[in-house]
């Protein structure tokens, strides 16, 4: 799935295939995909743009009159410890994560054109940064990798 991110493909299966692991997910851990945060990850898989917390609040106040800044925090903070979205901290923005249900650290390649963004998980380039981060001694508390540059549908364009 993440692989397709910047060419045209059949996104509606990349939410409904977001939606159905989210529920397995939820259900298999026990926690609750109330119908709040099942909105706000769909909110969030619309489009493989990172989105906005006060988009997402725009967007849920649609359907949710009484939806908040905290509400859409709160869910949104949900979302991210099950592992269903990330944040992109160079956009203070959301993103959907393919690869939900399996531990990974994930790389991103952010387009400054058309605004997407393309999930990459390279177990290579993350063992590349643990080694480098060890030889200086140094202990990681959270490690971002964002590329920015334009994808490969724009470079076509
Ligand atoms: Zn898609
Ligand atoms: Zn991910
Ligand atoms: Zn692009």
């Amino acid at each position: 799935m993440t692989n397709q991110t910047a060419l045209p493909h059949d996104h509606e299966h990349c939410i409904d295939s977001a939606l159905t692991l989210a529920r397995e997910l939820c259900t298999e851990r026990a926690v609750k995909l109330t119908p709040i945060r099942e909105k706000v990850l769909e909110i969030v898989w619309r489009s493989h743009k990172p989105v906005g917390a006060y988009d997402v609040l725009d967007t849920l106040a649609r359907s949710h009159k009484a939806a908040r800044p905290p509400t859409v925090y709160r869910a949104l903070d949900f979302l991210m410890a099950e592992g269903l979205i990330h944040k992109i901290e160079s956009l203070n923005a959301y993103l959907g994560c393919g690869e939900a249900g399996h531990a990974h650290e994930s790389q991103f390649l952010i387009c400054r054109t058309c605004g997407t963004a393309e999930e990459i998980v390279d177990g290579a380039l993350d063992a590349a940064l643990d080694a480098a981060t060890k030889r200086s001694g140094f202990a990681v508390e959270r490690k971002v990798v964002e590329i920015a540059g334009k994808c490969r549908r724009c470079q076509m364009a």
